[in-house]
């Protein structure tokens, strides 16, 4: 498969170089040439598949020949080595759990394509040592240390903000060491973020050390999201209605590689793409003005994003046709206090927890079947609503159980280096 970069379709890349850049020379985000068409016997049997054998087909197209099928198929093994279960919730309404992962947030399953690709790749010899560095608002960080941990050939450099993650947040990117390097940032998400673009141009930096980003604007993390609505639909398939997916959204890589699974052949009718007060998206479908702002922070800080940077491949599924789009695709906003309601108001009625992120993803679901009944509905449940305990807690009123595996990490001990600003970044990947 080749790709090409969304600002220019001449210039183009295979997988590998795709993967090992982030993004093109021009700045581009990456797209694949064509979308695979699956046979619609492989849609109708997924419910008699095991997730490993829908997860390779799903992904070998893209993937092409440069992973060889054994490779291939060990990669996905590890990625996919957890539950992804569909439970209902009310009538006509479904929760997808993406939060049983190691890191319990579903960017568990990207961030381990991508090591596992990546990790192919440099043994394979001609790479040379490769950096990921990446800036995390929270989520990112653990699943990206998580899974590239050990890898070989792979070391991982993590930027976070002091004092702006969760406890639990923290532990899980500054406790593992190895391969793994947490820098503690005095100073703010933007900051941490700013740092490493400016890294990622700075001559001297990358005329010695190989950079590579970890974020969903990379191949390799965006694209196994698809297999999340393959395994959801396995679970579904029975239902003979109409079906609508809600995607609590902040930077849209995970809804687009939904939609991507629907180009494919996956029977999905619409897709609700649920926002917190960050409405960039909910703004552009009223105006067909993308005006992009600065974030603003609120209780669903994984969504707290003013320019969502995986919109532009939306646009190019839909080839820019703002009519089909509308079509297929409803984008909502809501605030923390609504988002509050909610969690308290779904945990009274249905014992059942919501995060801050499925709870946006609820309302949204809910909003949109009020006005189109016909519709069966799933949202996503993208974090374990542990990962914002006091969040949570105060919502619900209630006490919520602590997994095993955080009271673990809870009790190790954090290993992070303080930096300032540029200059410490730069004097410690020179070092
Ligand atoms: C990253 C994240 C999101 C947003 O996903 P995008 O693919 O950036 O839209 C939603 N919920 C949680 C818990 C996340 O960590």
């Amino acid at each position: 498969m080749k790709y090409y970069s969304l600002n220019n379709k001449q210039n183009t890349s295979n997988f590998e170089d795709a993967v090992v850049r982030g993004l093109a020379p021009d700045k581009g985000l990456y797209f694949p040439e064509h979308i695979v068409k699956l046979d619609s016997d492989f849609i109708k049997k997924l419910n008699n598949l095991e997730k490993e054998e829908i997860a390779y087909t799903v992904i070998k197209n893209y993937v092409g020949n440069e992973i060889p099928e054994n490779d291939l198929k060990a990669i996905i093994r590890e990625t996919l080595d957890f539950e992804f279960p569909v439970n209902p919730l009310e009538e006509g309404v479904d929760v997808l759990e993406l939060f049983h992962g190691p890191t319990l947030a579903f960017k568990d399953v990207g961030a381990r394509f991508m090591a596992g690709s990546l990790g192919y790749f440099s043994k394979k010899g001609n790479l040379g040592k490769i950096t990921v560095l990446v800036a995390t608002s929270g989520d990112t960080g653990g699943a990206v240390a998580n899974g590239f941990l050990g890898v070989e050939g792979v070391d991982v450099v993590i930027l976070y903000p002091k004092g702006k993650v969760s406890e639990i947040q923290e532990k899980q990117l500054t406790t593992l060491g190895a391969n793994i390097q947490a820098l503690e940032v005095n100073g703010s998400f933007d900051q941490c973020q700013a740092m490493v673009k400016k890294a990622f141009l700075d001559t001297e930096i990358t005329e010695n050390r190989q950079l590579t980003s970890a974020n969903s604007i990379n191949l390799a993390r965006w694209l196994p999201q698809m297999f999340y609505y393959f395994l959801a639909f396995k679970q579904v398939s029975q239902i003979d209605k109409k079906l609508v997916f809600s995607v609590p959204s902040g930077n849209f890589g995970n809804i687009c590689a939904g939609m991507m699974a629907r180009e494919m052949g996956l029977p999905i009718d619409h897709f609700v793409a649920a926002n917190n007060a960050n409405d960039t998206i909910t703004q552009f479908m009223e105006s067909q003005q993308y005006e992009p702002k600065e974030s603003v922070s609120t209780i669903s800080n994984a969504m707290d994003v003013g320019d969502p940077s995986n919109f532009i491949r939306i646009l190019e599924i839909f080839e820019n046709e703002f009519k089909s789009l509308k079509q297929g695709f409803t984008a909502m906003s809501y605030s923390d206090t609504q988002t509050k309601k909610t969690m308290k108001e779904v945990y009274d009625k249905s014992k059942y927890t919501l995060d801050p992120h499925g709870a946006v993803g609820y309302l949204g679901l809910k909003e949109f079947l009020k006005i189109n009944p016909e519709y069966h509905g799933v949202f996503l449940e993208t974090a374990h609503p542990v990962k914002f305990l006091e969040t949570v807690e105060e919502a619900i009123q209630a006490k919520i159980q602590i997994p095993s595996a955080i009271k673990e990490i809870m009790q190790k001990q954090k290993k992070s280096l303080q930096i300032n600003n540029y200059e410490d970044l730069k004097g410690f990947l020179l070092c």
